[in-house]
């Protein structure tokens, strides 16, 4: 059903395409969003987005590259590492217009093993990471396969799972789908994938690795009839920055609760260990979002939706280290950053929260 539907889309636009070469009627393969036609609106954009991105750090990491050129479609017209690279530099651009720091995994074509990725994105001190990718089919697919894809790491059901990882998929897929005029694919409801799809259980590396909020982004197929015509163009490349440059925007302007230790622990009368939390933000918090796990288990707890604390009281926790995790969203749905801290629990029964 999927096929059949992506097929037919492209066939148009493929038919559209051909029709430049003879017809007036003719579709172009693509075309600036109309703020970026015009110098003043776009300029206009970039400064309203610098409420929300200036400061900010981000780390792009284009895939490929160097030694790694293996990825073409079958007449070697794309190589997909070129086309990373590409809109990886634009993106940056963009950004850093807007007052963000940007740091890169390569910017030319060289070779980064893929575990030094992430542990160059872990080290730079960088609140994000993007990594650019272009697709190419399954056994099932063609050449006609095409939409664009993002992914997060995990799956909800899972501890490792963090909803924020989505939330900044769900921003940065639509305004690139939009940008790009390629549909999310019928795959998923919003066009964003767990990686656990590829590699049931293990994800990307580059994503399982991140200890900061991370996606993947598949822009298209670099393998398809329609996108060969049109993604070693630059000016293409700039219209794919663009979408994923005001994706991460709009994500930021959406904000995501910040969760603050309010005391490290008290004891109660019973001997319960009792841990005090503080849920802030700006849009206001979804009290049905929120989960306290101690020892990946979900625990009960209080919340004050005037004072906004959060109130966790568990029975008395053994010497030594227990995992702490805490996920709460906003009105607009966006969740906070993981929020996994240690409980370190001594001897004589105290108790302090550690990184
Ligand atoms: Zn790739």
């Amino acid at each position: 059903m999927r096929k059949k539907y992506i097929f037919g889309v492209i066939s148009i636009l493929i038919a559209a395409g051909l029709q430049s070469c003879s017809s007036s009627l003719a579709v172009p393969l693509f075309e600036y969003p109309p703020e970026m036609k015009d110098a003043a609106v776009r300029e206009n954009i970039v400064k309203d987005y610098s409420a929300y991105l200036a400061g900010k750090k981000i780390f792009l990491d284009a895939g490929h590259g160097g030694e790694d050129r293996k990825n073409k479609d079958k007449n070697g017209i794309v190589t997909e590492a070129d086309v990373n690279l590409r809109v990886v530099l634009n993106l940056k651009k963009y950004l850093e217009e807007a007052g963000a720091q940007v740091f890169l995994s390569r910017e030319d074509d060289k070779t980064v093993d893929l575990g030094f990725r992430s542990e160059l994105a872990n080290n730079s001190g960088a609140e994000f990471f993007i990594s650019i990718h272009h697709n190419a089919p399954g056994k099932s697919e063609d050449d006609f396969t095409d939409y664009t894809s993002t992914y997060y790491h995990a799956k909800d059901e899972s501890y490792e799972y963090d909803p924020s990882n989505r939330d900044l998929a769900r921003y940065i897929e639509r305004d690139l789908a939009y940008a790009m005029r390629n549909s999310g694919g019928l795959g998923s409801f919003d066009g964003t994938y767990s990686d656990y799809i590829i590699y049931p259980g293990e994800g990307f590396s580059v994503l399982r690795k991140s200890k900061i909020p991370a996606v993947l982004v598949e822009c298209a197929f670099h393998t398809s009839r329609f996108e060969i015509l049109r993604l070693n163009n630059e000016e293409f490349n700039q219209i794919q920055a663009w979408g994923i440059f005001k994706g991460l925007a709009k994500y930021l302007r959406a904000s995501k609760p910040e969760i603050k230790i309010v005391s490290d622990s008290l004891m109660d009368g019973n001997d319960n260990f009792v841990l005090e939390f503080d849920l802030h933000d700006s849009t206001g918090i979804n009290p049905k979002s929120i989960q306290v796990f101690v020892d990946k288990r979900e625990k009960e707890f209080t919340y004050d939706k005037v004072s906004g604390k959060v109130l966790l009281k568990t029975d008395a926790l053994q010497p030594g280290e227990h995992l702490l995790k805490i996920v709460a969203a906003n009105k607009n749905g966006n969740y906070s950053f993981p929020f996994r801290k240690k409980i370190i629990v001594s001897d004589d029964l105290s108790v302090r929260i550690a990184d």
